[in-house]
């Protein structure tokens, strides 16, 4: 017989928080959903490494979706989907809704670069029969993780008569890799000494990229890599200075675990976060909301320039919305909600010092809800209000979303930011609300199934 639940345990149950983990979810087909979605992310991952490849996947899942090309001064129906592509590196994805604007718009804002190696406008030199590529890092890296990995090159090329070519070497299985080296062991009892962020240097992030002379003569090497590439691309060394050419892990997303419970890969910061969002406004078919998923690039860097959040970009766009569907922009602006969708620091036991337990995002909780993010006193924040969050909240719950809280690590400790507070600036409610990751910003990160799959069901719930 069930033994009765006491007095206290009942009266915990009513007052006590508990925080949900996925695996309580008995359900098999849960099971089945969660590994289901993880495939689709997988393979989005592998083709969106860099901004503007991100870019140009999702257009092509828009389009099979219904989406059309928008242009600043279109007229926009209502019910109409668009996507507004900004210069190829971030891109608008919106739904005009059937119910009166001035209700607002429903937005989701995630960033799609991810920290890497930029090659610098110079970058091609020979240091003793040796060819390399100089870099300035892209975001917040530690430099040691990137050396001695496989790394492949991602871009663009514009020519001296303003043609573009796409670069991509070393994602398909017969391309060659590139990398940076490093010490090796037996010669490494000076470097060793050294504190970990004097150890690499950022003018030391070369990438070898080959070895084999042109002939003979003065920079035999780098002049065959010129030759080479001038085959391949058709480009010359000068056209490096209208270049955007970047270093990423050559690496695949892979399943991690004996259970496959997690997804290894790189960029999962923010793609982790962009694939359930672009997914949300895609399926979503009747909403009555104007919805609107924001795809920033830049926010590694600042959210800078005019690819980035801080442009003005978004309420043009808002604008635009009001002039065709008619509505007061400041009173659309002002009952507009948004989730800046970024992930958080996932707890990891390793380093349990620098984590507070009891307000960390613990992997296979859910999707995370950050109030506030910033560092030292809440600085640089938006730091959503408490109707908000609740109204947040309540539209999760009521829709079964597995849910938790978190800060990113000790107070004082460090910190973090996000988009949030750029267009909360802009008097529109916005909360974070994110995927776990643990090793964020290393070459590669790691996430669980469980949470992008309640990233996704917290997303759709937000647009229903
Ligand atoms: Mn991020
Ligand atoms: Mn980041």
């Amino acid at each position: 017989m069930k033994k009765e639940k006491s007095r206290e345990e009942l009266l915990k149950e009513k007052l006590f928080y508990k925080k949900k983990n996925a695996f309580d979810e008995k359900d098999e087909n849960y099971k089945s959903a969660v590994m289901a979605y993880a495939e689709g992310y997988k393979k989005f991952l592998d083709s969106a490494k860099t901004e503007r490849e991100a870019v140009k996947t999702t257009i092509e899942m828009a389009r099979a979706n219904g989406f059309c090309e928008y242009k600043l001064g279109d007229k926009i129906e209502k019910g109409g989907r668009y996507f507004f592509n900004n210069r190829g590196k971030s891109l608008y994805l919106f739904i005009a809704g059937t119910e009166d604007l001035e209700n607002g718009i429903r937005i989701c804002a995630s960033h799609i670069d991810s920290p890497r190696l930029d090659m610098k406008q110079h970058p091609l030199y020979e240091s003793d029969n040796m060819a390399y590529l100089k870099t300035h890092y892209y975001g917040g890296i530690r430099k040691y993780q990137w050396v001695t990995i496989p790394l492949a090159l991602h871009g663009v090329v514009t020519k001296a008569d303003g043609s573009v070519v796409d670069v991509t070497i070393g994602e398909d299985e017969g391309d060659p890799i590139f990398c940076i080296t490093d010490l090796l062991p037996h010669l490494a009892q000076e470097q060793a000494q050294k504190p970990m962020a004097k150890v690499f240097s950022g003018e030391g992030l070369n990438l070898l990229i080959g070895s084999e002379p042109y002939g003979e003569c003065d920079e035999a090497v780098k002049l065959n890599m010129l030759a080479i590439l001038n085959e391949k691309y058709g480009i010359t060394e000068s056209d490096f200075i209208s270049a955007e050419l970047v270093a990423v892990p050559a690496i695949k997303a892979k399943d991690l675990g004996l259970d496959r419970s997690f997804v290894a890969g790189y960029g999962h910061d923010d793609r982790v976060c962009s694939y359930p969002a672009i997914t949300a406004i895609l399926e979503n078919k009747d909403s009555v909301h104007t919805l609107m998923c924001v795809l920033a690039d830049k926010e590694e860097t600042g959210s800078e320039g005019v690819s980035g959040m801080q442009c003005d970009l978004i309420v043009d766009l808002m604008e635009e919305i009001c002039k065709s569907l008619g509505g007061n922009f400041n009173v659309v602006k002002a009952n507009s909600m948004c989730l800046s969708a970024d992930v958080n620091a996932g707890y990891d036991p390793l380093y349990a010092e620098v984590y507070e337990k009891r307000n960390s995002a613990l992997m296979n909780c859910g999707v995370v809800m950050s109030k506030y993010t910033g560092s030292r006193g809440k600085s640089s924040t938006s730091d959503a209000s408490a109707e908000y969050v609740g109204k947040i909240r309540s539209i999760f719950d009521a829709n079964g979303v597995i849910w938790q809280t978190a800060e990113l690590g000790k107070v004082d400790v460090g910190g973090g930011g996000t988009v949030a507070m750029y267009i909360a600036n802009h008097n529109i409610d916005t909360v974070d609300i994110g995927v776990p990751v643990l090793s964020m910003h290393a070459p590669m990160e790691v996430i669980a199934k469980n949470d992008i799959y309640e990233a996704h069901k917290a997303f759709s719930a937000f647009c229903k």
